[in-house]
C-alpha cells in the first residue's frame, strides 16, 4: 500500500509553499481582538477600496452568472488594445498576473533550466522556476534595488527566463528607464523577460527614474512580455484578474496553455469598466504620494530608517522585524513581516487611508518607544 505521499510527484513534495499575509478574520479570532478595530496594511492592497465603477459592473455582470465566461476575454482585449495602441492579439488576460507568472513556467521552463531572478523579489518567481524543475538562480540586490549588470552575468545558456519586477515587490525600489531598456537589449535571444509592471502605475511619469515603456522592445522583436495587474492601483484583487502584453506568437504561447475559462466574467467586467475609472485611480495616485511622504517622514522622526519608495508600500528597518511584526498585530495592525524574504530587521507596510497610517505609527512609536508612551 503506499502512501499517499508516495504516489505523489517527488517535486510536489519539496515544493515551497506561498505564505499570504493574514486575513483580519484570523487574527481577530487568534488574538481576541474585535475585527473592526483591526487594519490590514499588509498585502498592498489599495486602502481606498474597490474602483466604484469596476464594482457597479461586477454587480450587473452577477444577474448573468448562470452563463460561462467569455474564455477569448474579447471586450477586454480590445479595450485594453485602445489603451496600449498594440492588436487584441498581443495581449493575454490571467486570474490574476500571479497566473501570467506561471502559465510563462508552463510554456517556457523544462528540467533543468535555469531562471534568473533578484533577491529578494516577489516570492512567486522561485516558487514557479521550483514548479518546473528550473533553478532559481537568485542576484543579490545592491541597495535594495535590482542589479541588472550582476543579472546579465548571471545569464547561461541554460537561462530561459528573467522575472524582474520594476518596482520591486518587497523593496519599492526601480531602476531607471534607459537602464531597464538597455538591460532587455542585451539579452540573448534564448531568454525570456518577464517585466512584472503590478506597481507601474504608482510611478510618476517624468525624470529619470520614470516607468519605462517597453512597447519598442516587442516591436523590434524581443522576447519579452509586460504583467500588469488589477489588484492594486484598480483595487480589484479579490477578483482576481491582470493581463500580459507582448507579441502577438509570445501571447499565443501563453494562450495555449491557459484553462478556457480562467477569468470569470464579474472580474472581466470590472477591469473593463475599471479602465475607465480616471477620477478614484488619480485619486488613489495622489492619495499614495501623500501617504508614501508621512510614513517616511515621521519614520525618520522615530529614527527608522525606510527604503524610498515608487510604489504603494514601503520597507521600514525596525530592528527585530518578528517581534515588531508581532506587537503590531496585538494592537490591531497587520504588517508584512519579511523573514521569508531575508529581511529579518524589516517590516513592509503597505500604504494606508491617511487615518491608517496615522495609527500604524502611533502603534510603532509606542512599540518603539515603550516609555515614552505609558500604556
Ligand atoms: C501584487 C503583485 C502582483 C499581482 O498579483 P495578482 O495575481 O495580479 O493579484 C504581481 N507581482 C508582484 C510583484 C506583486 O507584488
Amino acid at each position: 500500500m503506499h502512501s499517499i505521499q508516495q504516489l505523489a510527484n517527488p517535486s510536489v513534495l519539496t515544493q515551497p509553499v506561498y505564505e499570504p499575509g493574514k486575513p483580519i478574520e484570523d487574527v481577530a479570532r487568534e488574538l481576541g481582538l474585535d475585527p473592526d478595530g483591526i487594519i490590514k496594511i499588509a498585502s498592498n492592497e489599495n486602502p481606498a477600496g474597490p474602483s466604484p465603477l469596476g464594482i457597479a459592473a461586477a454587480q450587473r455582470a452577477l444577474s448573468q452568472a448562470q452563463l460561462y465566461p467569455d474564455g477569448g476575454c474579447v471586450a477586454l482585449r480590445a479595450k485594453l488594445a485602445k489603451k496600449w495602441n498594440l492588436a487584441p492579439e498581443q495581449f493575454v488576460i490571467g486570474n490574476g498576473s500571479n497566473e501570467l507568472l506561471e502559465l510563462a513556467g508552463r510554456v517556457f521552463l523544462r528540467p533543468g533550466d535555469e531562471v534568473v531572478m533578484g533577491a529578494p523579489a516577489f516570492a512567486v518567481y522561485k516558487l514557479v522556476a521550483l514548479l518546473f524543475g528550473a533553478t532559481p538562480v537568485e542576484v543579490p540586490l545592491v541597495n535594495h534595488t535590482h542589479d541588472l549588470a550582476a543579472m546579465l552575468r548571471a545569464i547561461t545558456p541554460k537561462t530561459r527566463i528573467v522575472y524582474y519586477a520594476s518596482p520591486n515587490n518587497p523593496t519599492g525600489t526601480v531602476n531607471g528607464a534607459k537602464e531597464i531598456m538597455e538591460f532587455a537589449r542585451a539579452l540573448p535571444p534564448h531568454v525570456v523577460l518577464v517585466f512584472d509592471e503590478a506597481y507601474a502605475e504608482f510611478v510618476e511619469a517624468g525624470g529619470k527614474d520614470a516607468a519605462p515603456d517597453i512597447r519598442p522592445l516587442i516591436a523590434e522583436g524581443r522576447h519579452v512580455i509586460g504583467l500588469r495587474t488589477f489588484s492594486k492601483l484598480y483595487g480589484l484583487a479579490a477578483l482576481r484578474i491582470g493581463y500580459g502584453y507582448a507579441s502577438a506568437e509570445l501571447a499565443a504561447l501563453l494562450n495555449r496553455v491557459r484553462q478556457p475559462f480562467n477569468v470569470n466574467a464579474i472580474a472581466q467586467a470590472a477591469a473593463i469598466a475599471a479602465l475607465d475609472d480616471g477620477e478614484f485611480t488619480a485619486r488613489c495616485l495622489r492619495e499614495n504620494k501623500e501617504g508614501l511622504a508621512e510614513v517616511e517622514t515621521s519614520c525618520a522622526k522615530l529614527g527608522l530608517e525606510c527604503v524610498p519608495s515608487r510604489a504603494n508600500f514601503m520597507l521600514v528597518k525596525v530592528g527585530d522585524g518578528a517581534r515588531v511584526f508581532d506587537a503590531l498585530q496585538q494592537r490591531g495592525v497587520i504588517v508584512r513581516p519579511l523573514r521569508s524574504y531575508a529581511l529579518p530587521e524589516w517590516i513592509r507596510v503597505t500604504i494606508g487611508t491617511h487615518e491608517q497610517n496615522a495609527r500604524f505609527l502611533e502603534e510603532l512609536g509606542k512599540i518603539i518607544f515603550p516609555r515614552a508612551n505609558p500604556q
